[in-house]
């Protein structure tokens, strides 16, 4: 344990290699580096230093090594990965309240740059003090408070934003006109818009899919594909979204960071891209404990959710690669992300939604809800950041199949809570097809609360293996059904697109 931070998790970080200036004062000054920040923050040398934003608790310390905020499983007691340790970003969160910079945490941090890891950040940031036009002067702490903030604040912000990367807490509004998806053009008519999930199959067949799709085409704008949910392996997320467009639906294609470095991700979007593919649903995904025995080793992601959303509206909006290279043909993204309105207080499940949206977020879909009164409370909470007038929001419903299932997902699935009451009715309904029914009853009750909500734009359902209960959900709580079948009927939008920063 460090004196400011939870233990660290994995192993610090080691150079790739030794830059040719290096000397023995430098190791000497490094390993000097190293050793007072491993007792004070548990460092993990990355070579990118954000203390400063994260109220002095290090972020490398959180088992994923997330930069940006919790994850969806994160709970005021725990971390998800591993329960016998607190959530180091819960920890961020509440010492940045106590100190009053809870907006600080807005600013999107870059992914580690693997020349960088293992080395000192303190010559850097001298560095950069020394050359900054505002150089803070620290008479100034006397004469000029605000100002000496204000120049404390750029020499952090000019080491830990490299150039390639330049994050910011702004809000960055799509740079086109128009539509460009079926599923953003049906959610820009106004009307309720369903989307629905289809399991990929186990298997190698691409019948079960186009089955499914015959279920849904009429219910919904468009169907997610999930992308190694649970970190156990389906058919992949792209090659099931291109068999579902081939079906005649639009896929949302679910694109997770966890098992992919920021190339292969870049990669396999525009290759959606090509394939005709324009919904992108941005994860960081799920730890491998969460997947089958034999674990993968544990370190494996490169980049989180929100570091995604920047990279492909960048590549969208500015036509321009993580690297800087050109994208010649901008993909046409409609860019979503998930969020998570149960596990941690609203207020700090707010900031992450923040984020995401100021990162490129277009549309938002949640984790299951069953507790209305607090996903109300989300709301409100996103709507004080004044949020909901910059991204659609597709309520997630899963209606329970059985008492079982209602057991499992109150217990074990990070971030879905199920009130006691709702288990109660489904253990007391009586035989399997009546705990189906009163799955079916409750999920009905909710979409009625759900429909009438201000600041949801439409349902994200669900019904896990059980897609051909979506078609009787839609029709028996009286929702529209999607209005726009092709992007052809709508009037071309002219692009307007950015000039490369
Ligand atoms: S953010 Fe990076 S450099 Fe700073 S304490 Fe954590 S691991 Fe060390």
């Amino acid at each position: 344990m460090s004196v400011f931070s939870p233990r660290r998790y994995q192993q610090p970080f080691k150079p790739m290699r030794r830059k040719e200036e290096d000397n023995l004062l430098m190791d000497l000054f490094t390993a000097g580096e190293k050793q007072i920040k491993r007792i004070l923050f548990s460092c993990r040398m990355c070579g990118n230093c954000l203390l400063q934003e994260t109220a002095f608790v290090c972020p490398m310390t959180c088992p994923k090594g997330l930069r940006n905020g919790l994850c969806g499983g994160a709970t005021p007691e725990a971390c998800e990965v591993d329960s016998s340790r607190p959530c180091t970003w819960y920890k961020i969160y509440e010492r940045a309240e106590k100190m009053g910079r809870l907006d600080t945490l807005l600013e999107n941090n870059a992914p580690l740059d693997g020349d960088r890891v293992g080395r000192e950040t303190w010559i850097d940031l001298y560095n950069n003090w020394r050359e900054s036009e505002t150089e803070p002067k620290f008479i100034e702490f006397l004469t000029d408070r605000e100002k000496f903030k204000a120049d404390w604040e750029n020499a952090f912000y000019a080491t830990r934003q490299p150039d390639w990367w330049q994050g910011d807490s702004e809000y960055h509004a799509p740079a086109y006109e128009g539509a460009n998806s079926l599923l953003e053009a049906n959610l820009q008519t106004g009307d309720f818009t369903s989307t629905a999930e289809i399991a990929p199959p186990l298997s190698v067949s691409p019948h079960v899919i186009s089955k499914k799709v015959g279920w849904l085409n009429d219910y919904v704008a468009a169907a997610n594909f999930t992308d190694n949910a649970s970190a156990s392996a389906r058919m992949g997320s792209l090659a099931s979204s291109k068999i579902c467009l081939d079906a005649g639906l639009e896929p949302v294609m679910q694109l997770q960071a966890r098992d992919r470095s920021r190339v292969v991700i870049e990669s396999d979007a525009v290759g959606a891209a090509g394939l005709g593919i324009s919904n992108i649903l941005c994860l960081t995904g799920d730890h491998h404990r969460f997947g089958p025995a034999p674990m993968t080793k544990p370190d494996q992601f490169d980049l989180d959710s929100i570091q995604m959303l920047w990279m492909l509206r960048r590549m969208r909006d500015e036509g321009i690669y993580i690297d800087g290279r050109p994208v010649k043909n901008r993909p046409k993204f409609f860019l979503g992300a998930a969020a998570s309105p149960f596990g941690v207080p609203p207020k700090y499940e707010a900031i992450r939604v923040h984020k995401k949206v100021n990162a490129g977020a277009q549309f938002i879909q949640t984790q299951p809800v069953f507790d209305y009164d607090r996903f109300v409370e989300w709301l409100e909470a996103l709507d004080k950041r004044n949020l909901l007038d910059k991204v659609y929001i597709l309520a997630g419903i899963t209606p329970m199949k059985s008492a079982r299932a209602a057991h499992f997902m109150a217990g074990d699935v990070p971030g879905v809570v199920i009130p006691d009451h709702l288990v109660k009715r489904m253990d007391e309904a009586g035989d399997k097809d009546s705990q189906k029914e009163e799955g079916v009853k409750i999920a009905l009750e909710i979409i009625e609360k759900l429909k009438n909500t201000s600041g949801v734009n439409g349902l994200h359902i669900m019904a896990i293996h059980w897609e051909s209960i979506v078609p009787r959900l839609i029709d028996e709580s009286g929702l529209p059904k999607p209005q726009i079948k092709s992007l052809e009927e709508l009037e071309k939008p002219a692009e307007k697109q950015a000039v490369p920063a």
